[in-house]
């Protein structure tokens, strides 16, 4: 895992070594929001020292979407409330099961018990939560997965995007198979693409190209439907080969 480095006073981002999965932590004063914290075992241990080290108290913590790498805790970042969506809530309850199983056998067990310990939000972040002076924005679609959120910082126009708007992975609109709602999940970004400085993707780079990422996603997926095919470069990232046939099987049904 990286350091936790500032991409913009307040927001702190750390990368892990799988997948380049990025976790977040938005500080205001003493206090601070954990953003899906990932991924392996040592990186978490690693990620609870960087945090103590700062002096931080972790008041909440919030997970974008119900896949098992975003909805990830560990004992050193205490026992504050974790955050969802209603509908990703209610996944990681009812998927419980099949989540765990994902992580693998060699997941240590105090940290499997951790997973998915999510309660609903209603509309936003509740206070008891959020950092002094930071102002967040859930915007909630079912993009990537049902429920799926991103959070808007309006002051820092930082967009954390969970697994969309990604750099390395391409548009992935599965399970459930669900290409129309991924089209309008990024219709409902596109407002705050629009005005975004800094795109802080599940998956990838932090970048300042929020604009670009969301044209290359369209464009990915308007050649998928249109011709089957596309020239996207981000195919031949790992694991991505296999999320490509997937979406050709997808587009094509849609054509
Ligand atoms: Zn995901």
């Amino acid at each position: 895992m990286t350091r936790l480095r500032e991409v913009t006073p307040g927001v702190l981002v750390a990368t892990s070594r799988r997948m380049s999965t990025n976790s977040t932590l938005l500080v205001g004063g003493s206090d601070a929001l954990l953003i899906d914290p990932a991924w392996m075992p040592d990186e978490l241990d690693a990620l609870a020292g960087a945090i103590r080290r700062r002096s931080l108290r972790v008041i909440g913590g919030f997970a974008t979407h119900a896949h098992q790498d975003h909805l990830l805790w560990h004992p050193g970042f205490g026992a504050a409330p974790r955050w969802a969506s209603a509908r990703t809530a209610a996944l990681a309850a009812s998927e419980r099961e099949a989540l765990i199983q994902f992580l693998g056998d060699d997941f240590p067990e105090a940290l499997v018990e951790l997973m998915g310990r999510v309660r609903s939000v209603d509309t936003g972040v509740p206070s008891e939560s959020t950092p002094t002076g930071i102002e967040i924005e859930l915007i909630i679609h079912d993009g990537h997965a049902p429920g799926h959120t991103a959070l808007w910082l309006p002051a820092q126009r930082v967009l954390i995007a969970g697994d969309m708007l990604s750099d390395v992975e391409l548009p992935l609109p599965f399970h459930p198979d669900d290409l129309p709602a991924y089209v309008h999940a990024l219709d409902r970004l596109a407002p705050y693409v629009a005005q975004a400085e800094v795109i802080i993707p599940g998956h990838g780079n932090v970048g300042a190209d929020a604009p670009a990422r969301l044209e290359a996603d369209r464009r990915y997926i308007d050649d998928m439907t249109v011709r089957g095919e596309s020239s996207d470069s981000r195919i031949h990232n790992p694991g991505m080969f296999e999320e490509h046939a997937h979406m050709q099987e997808l587009a094509r049904g849609m054509r």
